[in-house]
């Protein structure tokens, strides 16, 4: 019919603007090693913060004591306490605790935001059972994971830039955020001090260095998206800082807001950003990452209702709301291997309350849910490449047996099993077969907590 026709010429036009041949990765990527150099260069030089972190000495195994990690994340938050028995005792025990965070927390203030995360923090230390010894006379330790931009100006202390994901706590802003969070250890009687502020994605590359000494960078692929590297500190122009012995300094890219003219953006994209809580920000992330894929389906979805009455005359009232189709559920979608499509019924049934939908309605959503994950999951690749690019290991050398480890972890890397398998067939597709060998994306289960904690043993 007319209508079908409709729906069909929007599908093939969602997929011809969301198509990322190889051509076109690679000059995301070589965009992205040109930003990466321009941030580097000097302050406010590139959308690409590419943060000094402070830290100028990954873990070595020899670690060793009782030390405790809060991970604020985007919309869960973790507390984990950790053994360490040095070079040989390696992980003696850990535990963990998690708790999400209300929607009315992430956009309240900064004093609600950190009291109740001292609080759960008290809680779980009060737990401390037999396993965990702390020392006499020792206080306890904690890195701080806050996957937020912060200007560090030292290795424990740093000032939010902006909020990203779904918070948006203004009186934060231009704060350190140690500083307000020992405020609300201490409102809670704890004796506990912070020795290490790090981004997750910083906390993954300690986390996953721990494990292997061929990591190199770490990519974070969950409701943002974003990665860090080892730089050598030479390359850093900006850096105007004591040289490290080490030679080496690692750099938060923050490259979800990474932006080239390369970046295929569609008339959906540009809606969520508009309506999104920062607008113009951030645009890689709001292609790439967890919190957004879910929502441009929806958009697509709502312009077949509207244009093609793809569900029937009316256009499903449940569509319109914002955010509704979250990421997971877009997942089920696309991984339904059932032949009725039963999955992607029941999910169009339970959330957006459309019944009867015909197997080839059915095929329509799953191959939008493809559209939008392959792009994400083929750009992100693209970004990978590019750090490849930048310390030059995108091409064959003699330094035989070379290997470059990428630590990636994340709730949309760890579940999404299509956009992991296309990341990493992406990754093979853009690298010589030389390289890509010695590529590896490895996934990094927490690493973000116990590599902060790992990092609190190194700085206190
Ligand atoms: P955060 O990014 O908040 O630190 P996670 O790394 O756990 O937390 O990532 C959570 C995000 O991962 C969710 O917001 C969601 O977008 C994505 N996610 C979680 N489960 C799935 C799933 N089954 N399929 C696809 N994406 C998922
Ligand atoms: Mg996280």
């Amino acid at each position: 019919s007319r209508r079908w026709g409709r729906a069909m010429a929007i599908l093939k036009e969602l997929e011809e603007k969301c198509a990322t041949p190889a051509e076109k990765l690679k000059q995301v990527a070589d965009a992205m090693a040109v930003e990466m150099q321009a941030g580097l260069s000097s302050e406010g030089g590139s959308k690409l913060k590419m943060l000094i972190s402070y830290v100028d000495n990954l873990p070595t195994g020899n670690e060793e004591g009782l030390f405790y990690a809060l991970d604020l994340g985007g919309t869960n938050f973790r507390v984990l306490r950790v053994q360490l028995g040095g070079k040989d005792g390696r992980i003696v025990s850990q535990e963990f605790a998690e708790a999400s965070i209300a929607p009315d927390l992430m956009v309240g203030t900064s004093k609600e935001l950190f009291d109740y995360i001292a609080t759960e923090l008290a809680k779980f230390v009060a737990q401390e059972g037999q396993d965990f010894q702390l020392p006499p006379g020792k206080k306890r330790q904690l890195g701080f994971t806050f996957s937020f931009p912060v200007m560090q100006t030292s290795i424990a202390s740093g000032n939010l830039i902006k909020w990203t994901k779904g918070f948006s706590i203004d009186d934060a802003v231009g704060k350190d955020v140690v500083a307000e969070l020992a405020s609300a250890i201490e409102r809670q009687g704890l004796n506990m001090s912070v020795a290490a502020l790090v981004n997750d994605t910083v906390g993954t590359l300690a986390g996953g260095r721990y494990d292997n000494k061929d990591v190199i960078a770490a990519v974070i692929l969950g409701t943002g998206t974003n990665a860090a590297y080892v730089e050598r500190a030479k390359a850093i122009p900006k850096w105007h800082g004591p040289y490290p012995s080490s030679g080496e300094m690692v750099i938060n890219m923050e490259w979800g807001n990474f932006r080239a003219k390369e970046l295929p953006l569609t008339e959906y994209d540009k809606e969520v950003d508009a309506k999104s809580l920062n607008p113009g920000h951030q645009i890689f992330e709001k292609l790439v990452s967890g919190m957004y894929l879910g929502e441009i389906v929806r958009k697509v979805l709502c312009k077949m209702a509207e244009e093609a009455c793809f569900f029937g005359e009316t256009v499903p009232e449940q569509l319109k709301v914002p955010f509704i189709l979250r990421t997971p559920d877009m997942s089920a979608i696309h991984h339904d291997s059932s032949p009725d499509l039963s999955v992607v019924g029941s999910k169009l049934k339970d959330i957006l309350k459309i019944s009867h939908t015909s197997l080839d309605v059915r095929k329509v959503v799953v191959e939008i849910c493809n559209t939008v994950a392959t792009r994400g999951a083929r750009l992100s690749a693209a970004g990978i490449v590019g750090i490849l690019k930048k310390l030059a290991r995108d091409t064959a050398n003699d330094g035989e047996g070379q290997k470059s480890v990428i630590a990636v972890d994340g709730g949309l890397f760890e579940h999404y099993t299509e956009y992991r398998k296309c990341l990493e067939n992406t990754l093979k597709e853009l690298l010589d077969d030389s390289v890509s060998e010695s590529v590896i994306i490895e996934h990094s289960n927490d690493g973000s907590g116990i590599g902060a904690a790992l990092l609190a043993a190194s700085h206190s």
